[in-house]
């Protein structure tokens, strides 16, 4: 029997309404695990090279990993994939809350969707009952209506819903996939991936559970993060949530503000996180079988009518549509996150699009022809909740910015690509490089263009303290300085991906407290396999270098690895006045960065080396032949 997945892969095609199991076998969960690995064995094994990310032959993949469901905390992750409609690269969004677990207890490892339906429908899955159903009636409606009425529908309030929104439906390129109403698989566009196959949302029960091959052993570490949670970093998380880093970034000057012109807001003390707990908090809110409870329910009926249903800003959100738009109106941001959480709209990406505009309009790019008669300028609060529902809409000015900062700007040209800042296409979380100088390698070189959530936070590993305590059995035995870009950074750097790739994988939460031991020995508890931190490593590992293949085959090259040129301009103001990450020293880290993934210099592929050194002789066949 096997443990911590269930070797049971649906697969529906939406064009011919054919459902079908796949029994991939233990091989394939052990060499691919899940997440980035799953999902990147499917686009690369199954989608032609050039096609519509919006058309019918792309794949729409949920991806759990072999922990999603185990009874600890962290398990409840699972990833969306596809080929990004926002980047024409590797698509991917993890993701947390309740869905992938139900997933998993309903018996499934993940979905592959192909294909596009006729008219809207629903995928129904109770168990190994699966349904495509008529969506007609929940086309066009908000995501805590649509999750009511299927829950009504299917006669059962423990229905788990994942959905595309109206975002979605109208194809926006950063709209994400949207669960349990408040938790967005939020980047790289997939919700407009679900919107063109005319795939409302698939809904989930699943009555069953996960098998573990040693019960004892996950329920030690389930039993060690209740009691240690409060002392380690995710106590903040719980008090203030994610947004209590925002005064932290603020003081050292990494805060995104005003379209990443500076480093910090002299409003900032109005949107953090504490200010929240203090004003708007209702309520928190977890994900599945975890104590931490980082997510937040807040409330308001001022000027802007705002309903716990929707959840309440993260970080990325209080910084996207806040202090880089330079707004410190917390009650209007609260808004804006429920408009995203109702619309399917990646907050971050909404947040940075509206900041380029905001940025373009004051520098005389765009004028109010552009606009529709919107006076865009940073810290108007009304214009950044107008703009949220023009782009959910596709109506108006709105309708440009659907497309994304990059495209917007190629559209409107009169050089406002120039503060554009992306890569890829995909827009900057609310992470600054001038602070964390490998953060900047790692922006540059993700598959999925600007992307936090795998990348490194150098700042972490600037001084003795847990961070570098665990990177010790790997061979980095002293602290590295944030600002350095030294080989000792760039081998810190690639370590610290392969194990974030690694959390993907495994459908593990990136904030948990644990060691690369624990997470061993988690990974040994749940599926019985004597796994070793080393084996764990070239999974993520392995992971990147599939996606990175994608990406070639794509057309993408070393060329699309860009370090945005604002991040090595000196910041002009604020506790980190002067500082610039150096051109020269980026281009030699990432030349380094290349050679120690065994990645090509001119096409930024894995070589035929490192794939077979991965076990990945079947992608060095498809890529050289
Ligand atoms: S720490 Fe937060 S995001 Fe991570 S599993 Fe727990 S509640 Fe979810």
């Amino acid at each position: 029997m096997p443990y911590g997945y269930h070797n049971r892969i649906l697969r529906v095609n939406l064009s011919t309404r054919e459902i079908a199991v796949e029994e991939p076998g233990e091989a394939f969960f052990r060499t691919y695990f899940g997440g980035w690995g799953v999902t990147a064995h499917y686009l690369l094994k199954e989608l032609t090279p050039g096609i519509d990310p919006l058309g019918p032959d792309n794949l729409l993949i949920f991806a759990s990993g072999v922990v999603t469901g185990a009874p600890v905390g962290g398990s409840g992750r699972h990833a969306v994939g596809g080929k990004s409609p926002l980047t024409g690269g590797f698509g991917e969004a993890d993701v947390g809350g309740f869905w992938g677990a139900e997933l998993k207890q309903a018996g499934w490892d993940g979905i592959v969707i192909s294909g596009r339906a006729e008219r809207p429908v629903y995928l129904w899955i109770k168990d190994d009952q699966v349904e495509i159903c008529d969506a007609s009636h929940l086309w066009g409606k908000w995501t805590a209506d649509v999750e009511t009425m299927l829950r009504e529908e299917l006669g059962d309030e423990r229905v788990r819903v994942a959905q595309c929104g109206p975002a979605g439906e109208r194809m926006v390129r950063f709209a994400c996939v949207m669960h349990d109403v408040t938790r967005a698989a939020g980047r790289t566009g997939l919700g407009a991936v679900m919107g063109s196959k005319n795939l409302k949302a698939v809904a989930v029960r699943g009555t069953g559970q996960v098998e573990l091959a040693d019960r004892e052993q996950v329920r030690e570490l389930a039993r060690w993060l209740r009691e240690h949670f409060m002392e380690e970093w995710t106590g903040s998380l719980y008090e203030h949530g994610t947004d209590g880093g925002l005064t932290y970034l603020d003081a050292i000057g990494g805060l995104p503000t005003r379209n990443f012109q500076q480093g910090s807001f002299e409003g900032a003390k109005r949107i953090t996180g504490e200010t929240m707990t203090e004003t708007i908090l209702v309520g928190k809110d977890s994900c599945f079988a975890c104590p931490v409870q980082c997510k937040r329910r807040v409330q308001t009926t001022g000027r802007y009518e705002v309903t716990p249903a929707y959840g309440g800003p993260e970080y990325e959100t209080a910084a996207a549509l806040g202090s880089c738009c330079g707004i410190d109106d917390l009650e209007a941001i609260a808004y804006g996150n429920q408009l995203c959480n109702a619309y399917g709209l990646d907050t971050i990406s909404a947040g940075v699009v509206i900041a380029w505009a905001m940025e373009c309009f004051e520098r005389g790019l765009l004028t109010k022809e552009d606009t529709g008669g919107l006076d865009l300028r940073f810290g108007d609060a009304e214009a950044m909740v107008e703009l949220v529902q023009q782009i959910a809409n596709r109506q108006d000015f709105g309708n440009l910015l659907a497309e994304g900062c990059l495209r917007a700007a190629q559209t409107i040209g009169r050089g406002t690509e120039r503060y554009a800042m992306q890569v890829k296409g995909q827009e900057f979380p609310m992470h600054e490089p001038r602070i964390k100088f490998g953060l900047g390698i790692g922006y540059a070189t993700s598959p999925t263009g600007a992307d936090h959530v795998h990348n490194i936070h150098d700042t972490s590993y600037a001084a003795e303290g847990g961070a570098i305590q665990d990177m010790r059995s790997l061979g980095i035995l002293h602290p590295i300085p944030a600002d350095s870009l030294g080989p000792e950074k760039v081998r810190l750097v690639k370590y610290h991906i392969d194990w974030q790739v690694l959390h993907n994988c495994l459908g593990l939460c990136v904030f948990m407290p644990y060691n690369k031991e624990q997470i061993r020995d988690l990974v040994r508890g749940v599926t019985g396999w004597n796994t070793t931190v080393f084996e764990l490593m070239k999974a993520g590992e392995r992971a990147l270098a599939m996606a990175r293949a994608f990406n070639y085959r794509e057309g993408f090259s070393a060329k699309d690895d860009v370090a945005h040129w604002r991040f090595s301009t000196p910041f002009e103001s604020g506790p980190t006045k002067g500082v610039g990450v150096p051109e020269e020293d980026v281009q030699r880290a990432l030349e380094l960065y290349y050679g120690m993934r065994g990645w090509d210099k001119e096409t930024g592929a894995p070589t035929a080396a490192k794939l077979h050194e991965l076990g990945l002789s079947w992608v060095a066949e498809l890529l050289y032949g």
